[in-house]
């Protein structure tokens, strides 16, 4: 009988955890965490505290000398690069505030293509010329460094013994302190230049964006000299307890439940979302939020999600870089934080089957230095003008890219949310509300006579519907839609939760920005041949709202007949993974890239196959996995228990007449029967798995590799998994090695 299964689930469920060695035997599991220097906040409030771990504005007018600190911020605020000149006293100032802190090492601190961030921790130390050691830290430290970087995905970028990329410091996100370590934001590129990162794509992606919102926002406003993208993320995730977790294989190598029938009680009741939040959650997510607003991130809605054990923690929006490394920032933090109060974050998009999956919407929108919001209607006709270019410009960008768009959020993990039936679907599409429906509609069925005609003289009288301030009916939100219109920005649902927003947001602004301008040289042309401004600008709309028509729906996007409409109107509906990622080499989507300036070929092409090897990998972790737990964890159990309904049929036969033992045996015969046929072909399953990763492994391009993966692996993995679930309704529940559904989603 499985004891150490039960000793696991009472330990989990109210007493003492349990050390991981205690029933693992071997995993050395790192246990104890120490908690972040200075948790100090007791009853302070969270303005007290606020950002007291970043070298923010307000510390580098403290410790920076004035002259040193005016060009800083102005590099910070026009994007303009560093003058060495000053490197060396700006990292004196930060190394004075960082071991004030309490911090003794320093790193650079970037997103490599892989999912998390990474980090090489140096300390302050320097031999000081006299037989003994000082504390240094120098502007060439801060600026640039040279990790060695050939153990980072790159795509065929670089050969490993040309192994140079380097670091670069990103002015715009401050450092921060996380434990004794100082954090310099920086990009990671190749010697040669090419990106080898989310963060230096991301800041071309914004600079472009800026640039081309910024001409546009220049017909409505000449003073807007700059335009942010904001990002607000929604984070989604699930919290297990640590030894139960621990006591899941496939938990532990993959982020995922491989198996595991569903329990009776999940999600059908609808009583987890926004319910009461468990005592222990409460206190971690206390404790989180502290440690995150200490780090400036402005955190501030929490509520549990939809599945049993989902929760849900939000920031206030905040420019797009600074919310992306915040949101990074925010994962690394959650995972920690969880263990010191027992559990175990899981980030993965699904990691249990049967009950909701986790995303992380995206919240984006655009505003300007002279503060004004470009997704939100305006208070007159000037205003409402430019709310409904940005909002038709968006939606030409969704259109034109809405295959890329997916590309950019699709993974081997997030695969499993999309297209099943729950946000969101595998296609692209927007979603408007009936009250911007109608103004679109009435501006691709005005006359183009009448929109000349009613427009320029009085400028209010143009014939544009009076747009409320307040969109109502936005409130009333399509959940099923995955990019929405949600009253002052867009919402992208799509994006995974354990993702990089950076992915989603790179694409998406890019896109912004090349329809952006190309607005502009429409309008300008007609201007060009004496249409005034307005009707200039008003006639590109209404053409452009008949274009992207086919992107605008309102409807259920987890219906059929949407899927069956959505390829009508020529949207992408591919769902294969591998497939899905050609979207990034098309004509149209290198085009893009390469006219904003955010990527060139080469670089999409190392990045795919990038893409494509990390798909391949994790579904070939996933199978390795369940064939070692099919072939270790549930057959022998199965067959032991097996085993003793034959001794019991064996024994009936002793004891009573063969007719009678045989009608009293009936029913134990059938379960002898079934395990006999579910562990038969889960062994023939798992050999003919194998086989199918020998013939993947050989096959020599990343591509073609991942389709084979995608095609033949995650199928078998399904499959077996269905047996192992039927299995796990029969045998002994003493006996069952892995703790179950029920065990793992509740929470006490
Ligand atoms: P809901 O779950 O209803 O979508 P939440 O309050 O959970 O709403 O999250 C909304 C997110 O959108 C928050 O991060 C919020 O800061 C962000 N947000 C609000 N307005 C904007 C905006 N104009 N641009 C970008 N993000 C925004
Ligand atoms: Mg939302």
């Amino acid at each position: 009988m499985s004891t150490l299964r039960f000793k696991m689930v009472e330990a989990a469920f109210g007493k003492k955890p349990l050390d991981a060695a205690e029933f693992t035997g071997k995993h050395n599991v790192e246990n104890s965490v120490n908690s972040p220097a200075g948790i100090s906040a007791g009853d302070a409030r969270p303005s007290e505290y606020f950002a007291e771990h970043v070298f923010n504005r307000e510390k580098m007018f403290h410790y920076l000398p004035a002259k040193v600190y005016e060009k800083l911020i102005n590099v910070i605020d026009t994007g303009t690069t560093l003058d060495r000149s000053i490197a060396d006293e700006v990292a004196a100032g930060m190394k004075k505030w960082a071991i004030e802190m309490g911090a003794t090492h320093y790193t650079h601190w970037f997103a490599p293509l892989t999912e998390g961030t990474a980090e090489k921790h140096d300390s302050f130390i320097e031999h000081d010329g006299k037989g003994g050691l000082m504390e240094e830290f120098t502007g060439k430290l801060l600026v640039q460094q040279e990790p060695d970087a050939s153990s980072f995905p790159n795509g065929g970028i670089r050969n490993t013994f040309e192994a140079r990329g380097y670091s670069a410091w990103d002015p715009s996100s401050p450092a921060f302190i996380v434990d004794d370590t100082l954090c310099i934001p920086t990009i990671f590129i190749a010697y040669t230049g090419e990106a080898l990162d989310y963060k230096a794509p991301l800041l071309k992606a914004l600079r472009a964006v800026d640039k081309a919102a910024s001409e546009v926002c220049r017909y409505f406003d000449p003073d807007v000299k700059k335009v942010y993208a904001y990002l607000g993320w929604e984070q989604e995730y699930f919290l297990v307890d640590e030894g139960l977790y621990a006591a899941r294989p496939d938990l532990l190598l993959t982020g995922r439940t491989l198996m595991g029938h569903d329990s009776a009680k999940n999600q059908q009741l609808e009583d987890h979302y926004f319910g009461a939040i468990p005592t222990r959650v409460a206190a971690f997510m206390k404790d989180l939020e502290i440690e995150a607003l200490k780090l400036g991130i402005p955190v501030k809605t929490r509520h549990n999600e939809v599945a049993p054990n989902q929760f849900e923690l939000a920031p206030i929006f905040e420019e797009c870089n600074l919310a992306n490394d915040h949101n990074m920032l925010i994962m690394s933090l959650m995972r920690k934080i969880a263990r010191n109060h027992g559990f175990r974050v899981l980030l993965h998009e699904k990691p249990f089957k049967g009950v909701n999956g986790s995303g992380k919407h995206n919240n984006w929108s655009l505003g300007t230095d002279t503060g004004i919001q470009l997704m939100s209607p305006g208070k007159d006709f000037n205003g409402n003008l430019r709310f409904i270019t940005f909002i038709v410009n968006t939606l030409m960008a969704v259109y034109r890219h809405n295959g890329l768009l997916k590309a950019s959020i699709i993974s081997a993990s997030n695969a499993h949310r999309l297209g099943a039936n729950e946000a969101p679907p595998a296609i692209i599409s927007s979603f408007l509300g009936t009250q911007i429906s109608a103004v679109l509609k009435h501006i691709e069925e005005s006359d183009p006579e009448s929109l000349q005609s009613l427009s320029g003289k009085t400028g209010i009288k143009l014939d544009i519907p009076q747009i409320p301030e307040i969109l109502i009916d936005n409130t009333d939100r399509n959940r099923t839609s995955p990019f929405a219109f949600t009253g002052n920005r867009f919402e992208f649902r799509a994006v995974g939760s354990e993702a990089n927003c950076a992915s989603a947001m790179i694409v998406l602004n890019s896109a912004i920005a090349e329809q952006l301008t190309e607005f502009k040289l429409a309008v300008d042309k007609k201007i060009s041949e004496g249409e005034d401004k307005e009707s200039a600008i008003l006639s590109v709309i209404k053409e452009y709202i008949k274009i992207c028509a086919p992107i605008h729906f309102d409807g259920n996007g987890y219906s059929e007949e949407w899927k069956a409409e959505a390829a009508r109107r020529g949207l992408d509906c591919e769902t294969s993974v591998p497939l899905i990622y050609d979207n990034y080499l098309t004509e149209n989507s290198a085009d893009m890239f390469e006219k904003t300036g955010v990527m060139t070929r080469k670089e999409l092409e190392a990045r795919n196959e990038v893409k494509w090897e990390t798909y391949t990998k994790k579904i070939q972790i996933e199978s390795r996995v369940l064939g070692d737990l099919a072939m270790n964890h549930i057959i022998p159990v199965a067959t032991a228990y097996q085993s003793s309904l034959i001794e019991n049929v064996c024994n009936m036969h002793k004891i009573f007449p063969a007719e009678k033992a045989e009608m009293l045996s009936s029913k134990n015969m059938e379960l002898i029967e079934a395990i006999a046929r579910h562990t038969a072909f889960i062994k023939e399953h798992v050999d003919s798995m194998i086989e199918a990763r020998k013939v993947a492994n050989k096959i020599e391009t990343e591509r073609e590799k991942a389709i084979a993966y995608h095609d033949t692996i995650v199928p078998a993995l399904e499959e077996i998994r269905y047996h192992i679930d039927k299995l796990e309704l029969i045998v002994d529940d003493r006996m069952w090695p892995l703790p179950k559904y029920r065990e793992l989603l509740f929470i006490r």
